[in-house]
């Protein structure tokens, strides 16, 4: 996917190779971060497409250092620049932000540090870059690059678009000499394009990765009781794991964290009712404690940082592909095993589907939801490998099985079913296309209720034709016909036939039903190992791995800072397996760069030298 560059060296200068070992503490370059840091510190731009936790940072924190001047960062994340610049700031990295949060004083040093030459990387919020002031002052000193993250905002396609970005092909024209590289998650052609557009990085290469994230199972399953399943799925797999709740509503926000707690399972609601100092402190709390959990509307996570989220849950239907492929890559940045759990229902795609209906947005706008919707639905009915459906989408052809999703590893029971859908159809019609599912169950079991003879309904020939199932099924058949656009929900919820729906009365086409496995037996019980510790951590390295776990928690409290800031899991984890007793053999962990070596090499010697 990359286009030829003239220029473009492949190969990055041996002083990168050397940084990334001193400074990072890393072996080598991770994908083709090699070629974009040889890109972008020759003086080229570059479009970087990169998967949640693929390591895009370094591809332009490297090339900052190695070009004079400034690289300069444009990111929408407020509120995450302060661990940023402090993690930069731990591998001995000059880093500072410049943001609304600021002081009027601390934005005063930082902008004399910029111009006496003294940083090597700045944060800045877009809103604050395009202030006439910081152009201007950006303009008055020598600058290696801007980054610009998050680059998927410029898109109104997107769901994350922010005004702000769109003015950002300013750079072009203000600063023609110095390189942009533009980085993000979000992988679809249009957003790329958007991006190529308002950045005008029409004769950049583009350096496209897999979007595949190996290490997280997908899963989806029928919402019988949502919370109820939830509390389940937690018990038994992730105790004491760190994980994202999403629901589409504040209140059920609220509930499910409220019922969470109550069943011993810490969790923290978060959504836009609550104070922004409240919101503030649920963030914080997240991503410095342990083992929280956070349930919330998708105001919620947007750059969350930490890399050891172990599940993601979605309680209610995200609205499309990308925006379910967002949220579930908050998980497992660390890149071990981690859980995408979802629950959906009649009733949620009966909802999406009305909402949309209503919508009074101009109709190729609707056009490009519903196909979205349809993609989203798609991916919740289908039978086969989920990773295989979710890559397609993004136009990367990926060959199911992979082993790892629920489909794969538990594959459902798929039962032709024509005939039932011929018959709920035909109830929908003889009712007059205007009573919901709940009814039309009534009618084709064959229940006596009132409102079946207040109308008359136990009179109609459909009237318990549909006796040899159950309820459960017939639900499962009407969700699967409304997610598949055999049937629509119009107002008050009742379901009538498409146009579509002609093709299976004729005969022409064939309604598979995917089995309802309501609970599906979980695929990964949890050890008696610690919650955190990453799965290939040997057991005679537990004691180890657990020490200095409390170590860098009361170093990470004394500091003020996330823990995963000073070593993240892995590093603890390779300490902890290696047992090193002199400072020479520590540093040779991958994740412990000199100044780490220097600022904690003895203090860990000591934990370890302490165990026994
Ligand atoms: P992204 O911004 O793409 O989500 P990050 O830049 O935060 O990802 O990197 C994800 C993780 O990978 C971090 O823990 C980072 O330290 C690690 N990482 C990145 N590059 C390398 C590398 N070359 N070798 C080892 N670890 C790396
Ligand atoms: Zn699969």
């Amino acid at each position: 996917m990359t286009a030829p560059h003239p220029s473009a060296p492949a190969e990055p200068p041996a002083e990168a190779h050397r940084l990334l070992r001193d400074l990072w503490g890393y072996d080598s370059f991770r994908w083709r971060q090699g070629e974009i840091v040889a890109q972008v510190a020759g003086g080229g731009d570059a479009l970087v497409l990169m998967p949640t936790g693929g390591g895009k940072s370094l591809c332009y924190q490297l090339p900052s250092l190695l070009r004079p001047g400034v690289g300069v960062v444009v990111s929408p994340l407020i509120a995450l620049m302060q661990d940023q610049v402090d993690a930069l700031r731990q591998l001995g990295i000059r880093a500072a932000f410049l943001n609304s949060s600021l002081s009027l004083d601390s934005v005063r040093e930082v902008e004399a540090a910029l111009r006496a030459g003294e940083l090597d990387l700045l944060y800045v919020a877009p809103e604050r870059l395009l202030m006439e002031g910081t152009l201007r002052l950006l303009e008055s000193v020598p600058l290696a690059l801007f980054a610009i993250d998050e680059a998927h905002c410029v898109s109104q396609w997107g769901h994350d678009f922010r005004p702000e970005y769109q003015g950002l092909g300013v750079l072009a024209e203000r600063f023609p000499n110095t390189p942009r590289i533009a980085l993000t998650a979000t992988a679809d052609d249009r957003t790329r394009a958007d991006i190529v557009a308002v950045l005008g990085l029409e004769g950049a290469p583009q350096f496209t990765a897999s979007f595949d994230r190996p290490n997280i199972q997908y899963r989806v399953a029928g919402k019988d009781n949502a919370k109820r399943q939830l509390l389940d799925f937690i018990r038994s797999e992730h105790v004491g794991d760190a994980g994202i709740v999403y629901c589409l509503s504040r209140r059920s926000v609220e509930e499910t964290a409220a019922f969470l707690s109550e069943n011993g399972i810490e969790a923290l609601p978060y959504h836009a009712g609550l104070s922004h100092a409240q919101r503030q402190q649920a963030q914080e709390r997240f991503l410095r404690e342990d083992g929280l959990v956070v349930v919330a509307t998708v105001a919620f996570g947007m750059g969350i940082d930490k890399p050891d989220v172990r599940f993601v849950a979605h309680l209610d239907l995200p609205k499309s592909l990308e925006g379910y492929y967002q949220e579930t890559g908050r998980a497992g940045r660390d890149g071990e095993p981690s859980t995408a759990w979802m629950v959906y229902g009649l009733g949620d795609v009966v909802n999406l589907r009305r909402m949309l209906a209503g919508s009074t947005a101009p109709e190729w706008v609707q056009r490009i939801e519903s196909a979205k919707l349809d993609a989203l639905l798609g991916y919740c009915e289908t039978a086969g490998c989920r990773r295989e459906n979710l890559l397609a989408y993004f136009g990367q052809e990926y060959q199911g099985p992979c082993g790892n999703c629920d489909n794969c590893l538990n594959p459902p029971q798929v039962r032709e079913m024509t005939r039932e859908a011929q018959m709920a159809l035909s109830a929908a019609v003889r009712t007059g296309n205007r009573y919901g599912a709940a009814h039309l169950t009534d009618v084709l079991l064959g229940r006596d209720t009132d409102k079946v003879r207040q109308a008359g309904h136990q009179a109609l020939p459909t009237f318990g034709v549909g006796a040899e199932h159950d309820e459960r099924t017939w639900r499962g058949v009407l969700r699967q016909m409304v997610s598949l656009g055999y049937l629509e929900a119009g107002e008050h919820y009742g379901l009538s036939a498409t146009a579509r729906s002609r093709e299976l009365l004729r005969g022409g086409a064939q309604f598979l039903l995917r089995e309802e496995v309501l609970r599906p037996t979980s695929n990964r019980r949890k050890s008696s190992k610690s919650a955190a510790a990453p799965a290939d951590l040997p057991a005679a390295a537990q004691p180890a791995f657990e020490a200095l776990r409390e170590w860098r928690a009361q170093e990470a409290k004394a500091q003020g800072m996330p823990a995963y800031i000073i070593f993240d899991n892995k590093t603890l984890a390779a300490i902890a397996a290696l047992r090193p007793s002199s400072l020479a053999t520590l540093g040779t962990v991958s994740g412990v760069g000199a100044k780490k070596l220097e600022q904690y090499g003895q203090a860990v010697l000591d934990v370890l030298g302490g165990l026994d």
